[in-house]
This record gives C-alpha cells, sequence and structure tokens, in this order.
C-alpha cells in the first residue's frame, strides 16, 4: 500500500504540471473555432483539430489548441463551421466508370425502354446509320419488357444477319445476343453452362439456346476479346476519383471489375506513381466463375507484391455470390413470384465459401460479397459461423455483404452476433432503379426491399456506397444524395411528395448514415485504425462543411458541397 502511494503523488503532480504548462510540438495545421462531429464514440464532439505530419495529434477545446501552434502553424478560425470525417466508398466502380466512359458507340447510342417495338426500331436505325458494322455493343434493353422467358435471337437476326451483336440488359447482369455473336464465339447447343440457376444460357421449350445470356456466362468469351490499354483508363479513372475526392471521399473499395481486373489495377497503379491518385484506392480481386476459387488467394498476395503502394492496396476478395432479381438468378429462399421451381443460383456452396474463409484467415484477408437474395445472405453468415468454429476464436477476415435487397428477418441478429458487416447503396432506395423486381420478388418481400434500418435497429454495422459503375450515374456517386436518400428513402428527382420507398421504418437516422460512411466503412475495410474517424493518431482526413449535416432540413443534404477537404493533412484544391 505505501510504495503505491510512494509512485502515484509524483506521476499525479507530473501530469497536473503538463496539462497546465507544456508547450507541445507546433503543429503544422490547426482547425479552431469548429462545430466537429469526431465519429469516435468516446469524443463525439470537439472544437479544433492539430495536425502533424498528416496525423491528427489534438482532437479537443479550441483553448487547448493554443499549445500546440508554433510560428509555422497554419491555423484556421472555422467559426462555427461544421467539419466531419472524410468519407469511405466501400463498393464503387472507377473501372467500369472509365471502360464504359471511354465506348463511345455506348454513348452515343441508347435503346429505349418504352416498348419493345421502340427497341426493335431503334435497332433498326443503329443498322441504317451504319452499314456494314462489324461489331456491335450497346444497351440497355429494358428486360421487363420480355418478361421471364426472355427476348430472342431470332429478333436481332431480322435486323443485323452478319454483325455480331451484344445487348446489355437494365439490370447489368445480362447480354442479348444475335446468331452471328454465337457463331463468332464458337456458342452452340452444346456449350455448357457456367453455373446452374446462376449463370446459363436460356434455352426454351425446344431446348435451343435464345441468345439471352444471364450473369456471367458470357464472360469467357468477353475475356478473349482485345482489352483497353491501361493508359487510356487512366483518364477516366482519376475524373471519377477526384469528383468523389471533391464530395469528401478520401477511400474507395474497388468491388471489381471482371475481366478487366490487371488493366485497371494497372492504371491504378500508374497514377499512384504519378503522385495522381487523390484517394486510397482498396483493389480486389474479382471472381464471378467457378473456376476462380483455388487461385483466389494467391491471386492477391501476387496482384499486392506487384502493384501494391500506399494508397493503392490488395486486401480484399469480392465474390459475385448470387445474381440479381430483376432477371430471376439472386439466390431465394422461396421460389420467384413469376417462376414457380425457381430459387435462384449461388456461386459457390456453403462448404466452399467456408474453406475459403479459412485459407483467408491465415493471410488476414477480408471478403466482400455481391449478396441480393436470403438465401445468399443465409448461406453466407452459415460458412462464415462454420469457419470461425473452425478457427476456434473471431475470424480475422472482415466478411461484408452487399447489396441485400432480401433478407430473412430471422437472420437479422446475426450480423451482430457474427461480427457480419452490411453494405447498402442507399441511392438505391429511391424506387428508381430494378425495374422487374417488384414483379419477381412479389408484394411481401419486395415491400421488405433492402431493409437498412432493420438491420441497424438489429446491431449490425451497417456501411454504405455508391456502386456506380457509368459516367451519367457519377453523380449518383455523391455521398451526401446517398445520406439523404437512405434517410429519406426518397429519390430527390421525384421531390419530397413521392412515395417513400419500401418500409417507411427503414429509413435510417442521418446520424447512423454519417457513420455508415464513415467509422463502420472503415471498420468493414479494416481501416479503422488510419481513418474513419476524428481521432488522434489517425490520418487527418476530413471536410468543412457550409452548414451542419445533423440540423437542417433533410431534403436539403444532397445539395451541400463541402468548403474544403482535407486528404492526410494536405487541403484539396477542389477544382481538380
Ligand atoms: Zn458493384
Amino acid at each position: 500500500m505505501k510504495r503505491t502511494f510512494v509512485f502515484t503523488l509524483p506521476i499525479a503532480l507530473m501530469l497536473m504540471v503538463s496539462c497546465v504548462t507544456t508547450k507541445k510540438e507546433p503543429a503544422d495545421l490547426v482547425l479552431k473555432n469548429a462545430n466537429i462531429y469526431t465519429e469516435n464514440e468516446k469524443q463525439p464532439k470537439a472544437e479544433a483539430i492539430a495536425v502533424k505530419d498528416g496525423k491528427i495529434i489534438f482532437v479537443g477545446k479550441s483553448k487547448d489548441v493554443e499549445n500546440y501552434i508554433g510560428e509555422e502553424t497554419k491555423v484556421t478560425d472555422l467559426q462555427g463551421k461544421t467539419v466531419l470525417p472524410s468519407f469511405i466508398d466501400s463498393h464503387t466502380h472507377p473501372g467500369m466508370v472509365a471502360i464504359t466512359s471511354g465506348n463511345n458507340e455506348l454513348s452515343k447510342y441508347q435503346l429505349p425502354s418504352t416498348s419493345k417495338a421502340d427497341t426493335y426500331a431503334y435497332l433498326q436505325k443503329i443498322a441504317e446509320e451504319n452499314p456494314g458494322l462489324p461489331f456491335l455493343m450497346v444497351g440497355t434493353w429494358s428486360n421487363p419488357l420480355w418478361g421471364v422467358k426472355g427476348p430472342d435471337r431470332k429478333e436481332i437476326d431480322k435486323i443485323f444477319p452478319d454483325t455480331i451483336v451484344i445487348l446489355l440488359d437494365s439490370s447489368g447482369h445480362s447480354y442479348w445476343l444475335n446468331t452471328a455473336a454465337f457463331k463468332a464465339f464458337g456458342i452452340d447447343e452444346n456449350t455448357p453452362d457456367l453455373k446452374e440457376g446462376l449463370s446459363f444460357f436460356v434455352k426454351d421449350e425446344k431446348g435451343r439456346k435464345t441468345g439471352w445470356v444471364k450473369e456471367f456466362a458470357l464472360m469467357p468469351y468477353l475475356s478473349a476479346m482485345p482489352q483497353p490499354e491501361p493508359e487510356m483508363l487512366m483518364q477516366g479513372v482519376a475524373d471519377y476519383l477526384n469528383f468523389l475526392a471533391n464530395k469528401g471521399v478520401s477511400t474507395v473499395l474497388d468491388a471489381g471489375n471482371f475481366n478487366n481486373e490487371q488493366t485497371i489495377v494497372k492504371a491504378v497503379n500508374m497514377l499512384e506513381k504519378e503522385g495522381k491518385l487523390p484517394v486510397r484506392y482498396e483493389a480486389t480481386h474479382h471472381l464471378y466463375m467457378p473456376n476462380q476459387l483455388k487461385d483466389a488467394v494467391q491471386t492477391v498476395l501476387d496482384l499486392r507484391k506487384e502493384y501494391g503502394g500506399e494508397l493503392l492496396t490488395f486486401n480484399t476478395i469480392k465474390i459475385h455470390f448470387d445474381g440479381v432479381n430483376e432477371i430471376n438468378t439472386a439466390a431465394l429462399l422461396e421460389d420467384f413470384a413469376n417462376e414457380k421451381g425457381n430459387k435462384g443460383g449461388m456461386l459457390y456452396s456453403e462448404k466452399e465459401l467456408k474453406n475459403l474463409l479459412l485459407e483467408m484467415a491465415e493471410h488476414k484477408i477480408n471478403l466482400h460479397l455481391h449478396s441480393v437474395g436470403d438465401r445468399s445472405v443465409r448461406t453466407a453468415l452459415n460458412a462464415y459461423e462454420q469457419a470461425q468454429k473452425a478457427y476456434g476464436k473471431k475470424l480475422p477476415v472482415e466478411l461484408t455483404l452487399s447489396h441485400l435487397e432480401v433478407v430473412n428477418p430471422d437472420d437479422m441478429k446475426r450480423f451482430k452476433e457474427l461480427g457480419v458487416h452490411a453494405n447498402f447503396t442507399p441511392h438505391w432506395v429511391g424506387g428508381t432503379v430494378f425495374k422487374g423486381s417488384d414483379v419477381a420478388l412479389g408484394k411481401e418481400r419486395y415491400a421488405h426491399n433492402q431493409p437498412v434500418n432493420s438491420l441497424i435497429k438489429a446491431g449490425a454495422d451497417v456501411g454504405f456506397s455508391s456502386d456506380v459503375v457509368s459516367t451519367p450515374q457519377q453523380y449518383r456517386a455523391n455521398p451526401f444524395l446517398g445520406i439523404e436518400m437512405g434517410a429519406t428513402r426518397q429519390d430527390p428527382e421525384l421531390g419530397k411528395d413521392t412515395p417513400v420507398f419500401g418500409q417507411k421504418s427503414d429509413r435510417a437516422s442521418v446520424k447512423d448514415m454519417v457513420k455508415g460512411y464513415t467509422i463502420s466503412n472503415a471498420k468493414q475495410m479494416s481501416m479503422a485504425d488510419e481513418t474513419g474517424s476524428i481521432e488522434v493518431g489517425k490520418s487527418a482526413d476530413f471536410i468543412v462543411l457550409p452548414s451542419d449535416i445533423f440540423e437542417i432540413d433533410v431534403y436539403e443534404i444532397h445539395k451541400i458541397e463541402p468548403l474544403s477537404v482535407y486528404f492526410k493533412g494536405k487541403l484539396r484544391d477542389l477544382k481538380k
């Protein structure tokens, strides 16, 4: 007892003295008199931040930050303006944006979504304007117009007997080919499907392939086509990332580029080498075919070795685990409402996923799953549970289930129990996307579509993302639009009197939306030690806003433009 007393008194005295008088090492940057929301639970609000060498060295009161101000320190008095941690976009596709923006054919021609007749007339117009065209790849035909049976290659053959035609659909998950394309790719009646119920060639009653190709069945053939050069895509990738950075995004997760993975990785690597990468870039190795499983972990390690840098990192495998509701390929527990006997499909079994998770645990690699249907959600949770049992303790693999359009209520609490992350794309919850998923799911399941707040209430760690894949959609990757739409479940384009999408109770609070775009996303990506909140020791990634996002009218949030953006302590030039 005596010894304890002897030691504690001097320590207490030392602490008192240091708090009162010691001048700290001067900071490079000080922001003071601000309204700071830190997203650090232990210190939710603050007035001042000090930054040294790109890291936060102080968060607290304006009067206490004075100790960090030296002769060289840049001091900014924010006069009450709001500061937030920078956002993280935890599922987006800079590579796909770059690829589609470089395709002139795609941007010039846009198939109408009004009727079948209009679609055929438009294809006729393309044929007339481009006589002798060898190859045509355009989008997007509206698959609800053709129903469950889908379109037929005979229809395109009438307009394009010789041109190789690939038409992308409105779900982004299937293609409509003509017979010339079949011939060019060597696809015939004996060509096997990639995965039953998920990636396959649709057949008519007589067993003939109709030309409708679902999910990734075409990928092995598309991979054989000439790829764009990485140099051609650098500007497209940079443009999209600069757009995100100007909206306050510090970090992205690239959720996959299919057969263009190497090309995109090289483009991003070159951007980093040239000092033109404006954000942290977590690249993923993308699995969408069954045979990719065996080399998956090794491929991540190889990519990391070859292209990894300070900002470009490789720590995640992305799996397109099931399909989508619009074309009846999502894995559901019950049949699709418009197709009895069909419950969709999954790329891997529960056991395959469990074994992959255990292999990934050895290297602490994270797993990001495209998981739309309730059967795919349950299978992934089961696999994680089994892997964790086999591992004997918390698996060092952050598992994120993305999209989550249909979640069985029994599985909601399992996210928290197992420590599995949920990820939603909030600009989807406004009712303007996924045409056809209403008839595919039926009333009941559709009404509970994308249960954001239900999962938050069940204790899940919920993050948010943009999942944008093309330049015309780029504006929808704005996190402020995402925050507003998650909170309202209404699309500002339709006005505030438009019906709320899905369940009104699934509107999340603005507080939970901001948390999801910051610290929750950082946890999902194993980056919470580095970013995601305003906290001593973390990277100085924060944004200054003209208004208090938690106080203003929720319908005004999408209009917010950051006044300034700091990344690693450096003030960003918003004109880029
Ligand atoms: Zn995606």
